[in-house]
């Protein structure tokens, strides 16, 4: 069978394990929530991540100025907002400039935890009651977070996270980790490089 001849520059794909076995790879983002990065996509502006919230966890208040999707994968969770429930097996569509506050809580169903895949575009900007911002997340500030919580587990040079550009960087980071499911995290955030450098190479 004649190989199938990719195009140049094209990224490497991705095939993971979504919900770890290391609990280390979670990364903290509130009180009892955590996401865990799959793909941080700095050519698009846009992530996919695992949101986990265990109950009385609550994602603030915020306004998506793109569009969102997102599968259950366990537990029930509501916005503040609505009257339904996402539930195990659950679609979501949040489409641009819906303001919402998801809480896993009794009135979901009382499930200790929840954990959900979601698709986000562009950014979270959260607001107050009054609708006014009071700070915002992008694909740049989840790469700084699970950035931060990297360097918690193993020592990673500086450089080789801040430039994105190379999968070959990958290598040289591997033998400074513990966690397998770090390389494929270093991975993910290394494939996401610029379309005009890819093709410089
Ligand atoms: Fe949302």
């Amino acid at each position: 069978m004649t190989p199938i001849r990719q195009l140049p520059g094209i990224q490497p794909e991705i095939a993971i394990a979504a919900i770890p076995d290391d609990e280390r790879v979670w990364v903290p983002q509130a009180p009892k929530v955590w996401f865990r990065p799959l793909l941080l996509n700095t050519v698009t502006g846009s992530w996919c991540n695992l949101l986990r919230v265990r109950q009385s966890g609550v994602l603030s208040r915020h306004i998506h100025p793109s569009w969102v999707t997102g599968y259950v994968i366990r537990g029930a969770w509501r916005y503040l907002e609505h009257d339904w429930v996402a539930r195990e097996g659950s679609f979501v569509y949040e489409p641009p400039g819906e303001i919402h506050t998801l809480v896993v809580d009794e009135a979901s169903g009382g499930d200790t935890e929840m954990i959900t895949f979601f698709n986000i575009h562009g950014a979270m900007v959260y607001v107050d009651e009054a609708g006014q911002p009071t700070g915002y997340e992008d694909v740049f500030s989840k790469i700084d977070e699970d950035k931060a919580e990297n360097h918690k587990l193993c020592t990673l040079p500086e450089s080789s996270i801040a430039t994105q550009t190379c999968i070959a960087a990958v290598p040289d980071l591997v033998a400074n980790c513990r966690s397998a499911e770090m390389i494929s995290r270093l991975a993910v955030r290394a494939s996401a490089i610029p379309v005009t450098e890819a093709f410089e190479t």
